[in-house]
């Protein structure tokens, strides 16, 4: 059996940013936890554990001599001043296009929008970039959702990690369902490129391909919905966090395996698999 990595998978600019900037935290400086996973994938936390990194859900956890990392994906106001209320030092890892969004939700708030992001309410980032409002907006997945009696102009976002797709679809909806209702809708796309191109190079690689392995934690939206693309291909497709999870079952009568993974997903993992495919099922 062939194996064939898409064009464009695995780490993005922002988590190989992030990943670094701990890194080098932990090398120069010293003792430093993070305010949840840097990154959503447990190969990543675990590294960083080694390196001397801890992870932590709530502040009141920090030690006194430690230093704050701020995630990836980001973190609204509040947290920012209660870090800052402890007196500890703040290691700002927020990918830069995740700020873009949070700007984006702050100006438009200030412009007199009501903010509509198109995302998953439960999500860190999305959490962040809501926080940035102030109290006006939201976060959904579908178009009807409650605004505030009195709004006279919507704005829509999306979390960074929405397929760029479906965020227009979604635009288009809420145009739908909002046109009559307020006298101003303005759509801000704010999805993430990086994301957009690991979803193009997934569903182009299906088509050379008979089943595509999708590297990646469970955790992280953008490997999921990365799974989900290649998934509508219609191409059997499986979401696996490591090569000890491939089953034989899966390319009986293949050809051509294909391998992408998550911006999240670090090289080591990803090449992992691609040997023990290429071990067990090479040509
Ligand atoms: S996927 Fe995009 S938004 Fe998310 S960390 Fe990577 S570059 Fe930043």
């Amino acid at each position: 059996m062939k194996v064939i990595k898409a064009d464009v998978l695995g780490f993005c600019f922002g988590v190989r940013r992030a990943v670094a900037m701990i890194e080098t935290e932990l090398e120069k400086n010293g003792p430093l936890c993070t305010l949840g996973a840097i990154v959503h994938n447990t190969h990543v936390v675990e590294s960083l554990t080694e390196k001397g990194g801890r992870l932590i859900h709530d502040l009141n956890e920090v030690r006194p001599n430690e230093a704050v990392a701020i995630t990836a994906h980001g973190a609204g106001d509040e947290v920012y001043s209660a870090i800052r209320d402890r007196g500890l030092r703040i290691v700002d890892t927020t990918c830069p296009i995740v700020r873009r969004a949070q700007q984006t939700a702050e100006k438009l708030v200030k412009e007199g929008y009501f903010v509509i992001v198109y995302g998953e309410a439960e999500h860190p980032e999305v959490k962040g970039i809501l926080s940035w409002t102030a109290g006006k907006g939201v976060a959904t997945q579908t178009p009807e959702v409650e605004i505030p009696e009195g709004t006279t102009g919507i704005a829509v976002i999306a979390q960074t990690t929405k397929n760029p797709q479906q965020f227009a679809q979604f635009a288009e909806m809420a145009t739908r369902e909002f046109a009559g209702k307020v006298t101003e809708i303005r759509i801000v796309n704010t999805t993430c490129p990086e994301t957009g191109r690991r979803y193009q190079a997934g569903s182009e690689l299906a088509k050379r391909v008979d089943v595509i392995l999708v590297v990646g934690s469970r955790s992280s939206a953008n490997t999921r919905k990365l799974a989900e693309t290649c998934s509508a291909t219609g191409v059997p497709t499986y979401h696996i966090e490591s090569a000890s999870e491939i089953k034989e079952e899966w390319f009986d009568g293949c050809d051509v395996c294909g391998v992408t993974a998550g911006a999240s997903t670090p090289d080591e993992v990803i090449e992992n698999v691609v040997n023990r495919l290429n071990s067990e099922r090479g040509e």
